[in-house]
């Protein structure tokens, strides 16, 4: 299982040694921390993965408030989140763009969690299995043979919003796109200490993308151990 916790623009580098110094993940699962940028270097002196929350796909350039993935690795980072729904809804991002930065990243040596999922609109309209097969199909093309990917699905109507998808709405969605591609998927969208559990059982999560409920040590901790084996 791999329980990655998206921090979104929220803590800066004191902030996130607090976080490290107090957050005691249990033994056994994969567990991946997504600062901002300014803080990456900061949640690097503790022992976690360490991913950023986007990645460039030129090495360096005239792309002013970008960061490549050489300058990533050179931090020590090891990975990073492509496509968030933030970004591509706030910030213009492509299916075309996302697919650059998966393939970069994963030439370079960085993971990628590459996200996907559909609005409400698109749910309510019969289109979730269309939005996510373009959506998951840009994106394994992409990858390639890489190995270093995992996808997230992420339902839009249910990220920050405390709406999470019933188990079985999840599992639906992560049968379809295994359908699509062999790799882990991720379940996004309000997990919490509370509903953690129900959802990992699903036989087609393979673990979960946390926003607001990765911020606090000891929630991100109880959402780490709903995945423990022990
Ligand atoms: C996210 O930011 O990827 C996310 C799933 O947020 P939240 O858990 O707050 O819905």
């Amino acid at each position: 299982m791999l329980i990655a916790g998206n921090w979104k623009m929220f803590k800066g580098p004191q902030e996130t040694r607090a976080f490290v110094d107090s957050f005691q993940p249990p033994e056994g699962v994969e567990v991946v921390l997504c600062p901002p940028f300014v803080s990456l270097e900061a949640a690097l002196t503790g022992p976690h993965t360490i991913y950023a929350q986007n990645v460039h796909w030129e090495g360096s350039g005239a792309y002013t408030g970008e960061i490549s993935p050489e300058m990533l690795l050179e931090l020590g980072v090891q990975g990073a989140l492509v496509g968030h729904s933030e970004r591509r809804q706030l910030f213009g991002e492509t299916d075309e763009m996302v697919a650059r930065r998966t393939r970069s990243a994963l030439e370079s040596g960085l993971g990628v969690i590459a996200c996907a999922g559909e609005t409400l609109e698109q749910r309510e309209s019969g289109d979730t299995e269309l939005v996510l097969k373009i959506q998951v199909e840009a994106i394994a093309f992409a990858a390639g043979e890489y190995e270093k990917l995992v996808i997230a699905y992420e339902p839009v109507w249910a990220i920050g919003t405390g709406k999470t998808a019933t188990p079985e709405q999840a599992e639906e969605a992560h049968r379809f796109i295994k359908g699509l591609t062999d790799r882990p998927v991720l379940y996004g969208g309000s997990v919490k200490p509370e509903n953690a559990a129900e959802l990992l059982d699903q036989p087609s999560i393979d673990g979960a993308l946390v926003g607001g409920a990765s911020l606090d040590p000891d929630s991100f901790a109880a959402i780490c151990r709903a995945a423990s084996p022990s």
